[in-house]
């Protein structure tokens, strides 16, 4: 550590932490001393990348994946030196190649520590095991209060702390510590034990029918044989696959591809004309129309979609916050179930499943559960204003997190809630900060020495959640934080 160089403390080390650390490191125009707080073993992990369970997968092509957006051959250059793949075979289909989440978590990991001390301003990338309680502004730099009762004081801070615990539905809360309720799938090891227990016959109910409970799904597939699954959600809707990668396309791409594809122009056709509010009602329409033109021309429905979702972050912010309300409250669920695509892998196995009669979606909202004495559930659904009662052996909870649910005071977000240096966007999603990502506190002014970046900014910039959409967000603020750091002009 050299204490002359500025330090930019970054809280949180999963994806966001670490894509923001290895570009920090390679492209400011002088060395850093870059530390990032962060109580697991391993960086770049975070939430999704930590498991080993070999049917989850990432969703995207490794291409989207890379930890630099500007040097998107970096997980391919990886693979070859690693061989992975000989250990994977499955990882490799004609959609392209989908990793195993927790071969993309070594992946970040030891991509970070490939740039930690080499890299082109020469700075340093230093990871410190714990967790930052809280946050305060002093003079001209930033305390940090660490779990560890350590302080730590920085001249920039990036908050990287993703996202919100998992969302518990209300009818669950009393049911938490019951053995046949996984209440958290994606924490502990829960799901594994429920998997030894159940045995052939069983019934399992998944409460949720997205990505998570694609990936539940999964998993009792492999580990439970025989099990039938009923997945369920209000609307039954299930995310639609990967579209196939146009060859064509990506042939002779810039190194910059990837960059330009989230930064470039947002298409003409949906901008409402001069002297119209931009409206959901008129995006959907668009975006309508064009999937419609496309498909008529033989090509996927998924390119018109992903040339919104693409650049959604610079037109979401010319949304009133009327509109974004109304897109969070009713067309979210439709969009998710287009953005958050399954890997091809997945997609196949619940085919597979479905058509086996082993597992079955469908549209019903849980309105009780009831602990029976012989160990089983009753689950009380309501389907067009009808009462149906079914029992179970397991339920899974896997309606993921709830960016707009109430902030827990005890975690840092809380507490910087508290102290008016966060406050929640009016859009009711996440947290305020500025076009640069600098966070605007109660007094509505951005503090330039704390950013915050990824899923919590989604309510400011509509879809911040996916690897390169964080990646490229931090790309585009590189260049005020190395400004407002007072370095040399952006290179
Ligand atoms: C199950 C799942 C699968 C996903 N799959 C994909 C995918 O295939 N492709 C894709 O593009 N996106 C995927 N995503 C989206 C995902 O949100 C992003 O890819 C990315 O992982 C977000 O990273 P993050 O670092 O912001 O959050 P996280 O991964 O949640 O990491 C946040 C980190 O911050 C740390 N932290 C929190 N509070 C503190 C504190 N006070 N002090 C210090 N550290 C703290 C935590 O320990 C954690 O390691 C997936 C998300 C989930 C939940």
């Amino acid at each position: 550590m050299n204490s002359s160089l500025p330090r930019l403390a970054i809280v949180g080390g999963g994806f966001t932490g670490a894509t923001f650390a290895v570009q920090a490191a390679r492209r400011s125009p002088i060395a850093l001393d870059i530390v990032i707080i962060e109580p697991n073993a391993e960086l770049g992990r975070g939430l999704p990348y930590r498991g080993s369970d070999p049917d989850h997968r990432v969703n995207g092509p490794i291409a989207t994946h890379s930890i630099d957006p500007l040097d998107t051959s970096h997980v391919q250059r990886w693979l070859e030196k690693t061989h992975l793949l000989t250990q994977d075979p499955g990882a490799h289909c004609s959609f392209g190649t989908f990793l195993r989440r927790g071969d993309y978590g070594r992946y970040l990991h030891e991509a970070v520590q490939e740039f930690a001390s080499r890299n082109e301003s020469g700075s340093t990338i230093r990871h410190q095991r714990s967790r930052v309680d809280q946050i305060h502004l002093t003079a001209n730099q930033v305390a940090l209060k660490l779990q560890t009762g350590e302080s730590l004081l920085a001249d920039s801070v990036v908050l990287a702390f993703g996202n919100p615990a998992a969302r518990v539905p209300p009818m669950l809360q009393d049911l938490t510590e019951h053995p046949s309720v996984i209440s958290s799938p994606l924490a502990g090891d829960g799901l594994q034990a429920l998997c030894q227990r159940l045995t052939p016959g069983s019934q399992v109910a998944v409460m949720g029918t997205s990505l998570t409970a694609a990936d539940v799904i999964s998993t009792l597939l492999r580990q439970s044989s025989g099990v039938r699954i009923t997945a369920f959600s209000r609307r039954g809707l299930v995310p639609h696959r990967q579209r196939p990668p146009d060859a064509k396309a990506q042939q002779n791409l810039p190194q910059t591809w990837l960059v330009d594809r989230i930064n470039g122009q947002v298409p003409s056709y949906l901008d409402p004309g001069y002297g119209s509010a931009w409206t959901v009602r008129h995006l959907c329409a668009a975006m309508r129309q064009r999937i419609k033109s496309l498909t008529s021309q033989g090509m996927p429905w998924q390119q018109g979609f992903d040339e919104a979702r693409d650049v959604v972050w610079q037109f979401w912010p010319l949304l009133g916050h009327a509109e974004k309300q109304r897109f969070f409250r009713r067309l979210r669920v439709w969009y998710d179930v287009a953005r958050f695509r399954l890997p091809p892998q997945t997609a196949e196995s619940l085919d597979k499943a479905v058509a086996a009669g082993r597992l079955s979606f469908c549209a019903r909202s849980l309105v009780n559960v009831k602990a029976l004495n012989n160990g089983r559930l009753e689950l009380q659904f309501q389907r067009q204003g009808q009462s149906i009662e079914q029992e179970f052996d397991a339920l899974i909870n896997c309606t993921g997190f709830d960016l707009g649910g109430d902030i827990d005071p005890l975690t840092l977000a809380g507490r910087m809630v508290k102290s008016g240096l966060l406050v929640r966007d009016q859009s009711g999603v996440g947290f305020r900060v500025d076009q640069n990502c600098r966070v605007m506190g109660f007094s509505g002014q951005s503090s330039p020495r704390i950013r915050l970046v990824g899923p919590a900014t989604a309510g400011v910039f509509g879809d911040s959640l996916g690897a390169m959409f964080i990646a490229v967000q931090a790309h585009r603020m590189l260049p005020s934080l190395f400004d407002d750091l007072g370095l040399m002009p952006y290179f």
